[in-house]
């Protein structure tokens, strides 16, 4: 008889998340982890970044302290002490999570795990061998690189060695400009650095409602961040102090010049050595296939986190890791819908969004109205000095359907939350309307955003009588 229920190989947002919800189901629980529980997110993505940005956004507001009649003499702020304290944030929450486990009773197994069979997880160095009734592979992603760039993790480095750096680089290029580069891009030129940032397509956060990638371009030129879209980095050459970077953009191909250079282009799957080869566990570019209920091919394995390469965000992980567990208990819980989940970016201004973007829904023959509310006319926006930005709502006319909300601004990230049960529970714009919103606060916004897709916006003129 197989010692555990479910053993989870990785210890990410998407295995521990698993371990414990399995663990309260009542199911013998393993969890195999060859780092550091709280995986990428809490020791090296969504936590320390955070915690660096929250300091971005300090700087930015004591420099600009004279707006609110305060001044000081001798302002200075360094990045090392803020590293430190994102090291400290990211441990806190590390040994948060190992209480949790072990309080929840899951068995903690160190090292890496490879699947030997379908019922047995062997586990090196220790050499132990864990069979079990399933197991739910969460390893997590890796890294992805440019063609014929190495990452020496000195001058060319990823987003690994940029939460150690201690000492501000006078100079860097991101190549790319998802989430992880601007916010990278927020945080250095906080601190003073000259940053450039590369993204091949056509905007800045290119997954993003267009309106909303526009918006950010718009407020990082006025800050001073500099970026080229549609633009292909060639070549990088590091050697003495820096690096160069051959760019070819417009038919032109300059080469910058900088102190380091942060490669932030995406992330492959980790699931090279993990064994899956053997049962013929299907993947697709290494990536997991699986279904909405996590299951992959081969019956009690199931893949859940960025390793299924579906929507590679720590909630999204943590979802899917409920998900497997309750089907494995027999649950049949709702199948994963990836595109009502939000997506928040942390730099100033904020962005966040969840369901369908403008042209996504006119290309899926949606008949489509679009509200949208400007936090400058929004009284705590206002108030608190920060009222860049906008709120859109994206809706279907004929059944009032909210389709998606596309947030830029002050709290986007707080924001999105209403938003996103609004659009995941395929709310109507009337429940939004009929709902009072507390006054003044930044959530009027979202309630406003959907008055003005119906031409009856209150605190922005939208268009007259309706
Ligand atoms: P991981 O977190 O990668 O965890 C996998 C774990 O498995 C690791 O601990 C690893 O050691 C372990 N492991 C791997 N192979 C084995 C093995 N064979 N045996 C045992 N253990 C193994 N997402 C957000 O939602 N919000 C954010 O703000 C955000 N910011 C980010 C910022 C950065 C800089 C980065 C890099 C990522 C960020 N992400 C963010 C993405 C987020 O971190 C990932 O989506 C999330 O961590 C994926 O969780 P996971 O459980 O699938 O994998």
């Amino acid at each position: 008889m197989a010692d555990h229920d479910v053993v989870i190989i990785g210890g990410g947002p998407g295995g521990y998340v698993a371990a414990i919800r399995a663990a309260q189901l009542g199911l013998r629980t393993a969890l195999v982890e060859a780092e550091r529980v709280g995986g990428v997110c809490l020791n090296w993505g969504c936590i320390p970044t955070k915690a660096l940005l929250y300091n971005a956004e300090l700087v930015n507001l004591f420099r600009r302290s004279k707006d609110f009649g305060i001044s000081h003499d001798n302002f200075r702020a360094d990045l090392a002490p803020a590293v430190d304290r994102s090291r400290e944030v990211a441990e806190r929450m590390v040994k948060g999570v190992e209480f949790l486990l072990k309080k929840n009773g899951v068995t903690l197994v160190r090292g890496r795990g490879r699947l030997q069979g379908r019922n047995e997880v062997a586990v090196e160095p220790g050499r132990e061998t864990l069979l079990t009734e399933n197991v739910i592979v969460a390893s997590g992603g890796v890294t992805r690189t440019l063609p014929g760039v190495a990452i020496d993790g000195n001058i060319i480095i990823t987003s690994r060695e940029a939460l150690e750096l201690r000492r501000l680089p006078s100079s860097i290029v991101i190549v790319g400009g998802g989430p992880i580069g601007v916010e990278f891009g927020y945080l250095y030129h906080s601190y003073g650095a000259d940053v450039t940032i590369i993204e091949m397509l056509d905007h800045l956060l290119p997954a993003e409602d267009e309106e909303v990638s526009v918006q950010l371009e718009q407020s990082f030129k006025r800050q001073g961040i500099k970026f080229m879209t549609g633009a292909r980095v060639q070549e990088i050459r590091s050697g003495e102090g820096g690096a160069r970077v051959r760019v070819s953009a417009d038919g032109r191909t300059p080469e910058l010049k900088a102190e380091k250079v942060l490669v932030a282009v995406g992330f492959g799957a980790n699931s090279a050595g993990l064994g899956l080869e053997t049962l013929n566990v299907e993947t697709d570019r290494g990536f997991v296939k699986v279904d909405g209920r996590m299951r992959t091919n081969v019956p009690g394995v199931y893949a859940i986190g960025d390793v299924t390469g579906k929507l590679m965000l720590a909630h999204v992980a943590s979802q899917q890791g409920v998900t497997a567990v309750e089907q494995i208990a027999g649950l049949e819980p709702p199948e994963m819908e990836y595109e009502k989940m939000p997506r928040a970016t942390y730099c100033q201004p904020q962005v966040a969004s969840c369901g369908l973007t403008e042209a996504q829904a006119r290309e899926r023959g949606y008949n489509v109205a679009t509200g949208r509310f400007p936090f400058r006319a929004n009284g705590k926006a206002a108030a608190n000095g920060v009222d860049e930005g906008f709120v859109k709502v994206v809706l279907d006319r004929e059944y009032d359907q909210l389709l998606g909300y596309h947030i830029i601004g002050p709290e986007a990230t707080e924001l999105i939350a209403e938003a996103t049960l609004g659009v995941a529970s395929e709310s109507a714009a009337g429940d939004v309307i009929w709902t009072v919103h507390a006054h003044p606060t930044l959530s009027e916004t979202i309630k406003e955003a959907a008055l003005v897709a119906r031409g009856q916006g209150i605190h922005f003129w939208s268009g007259g009588k309706r």
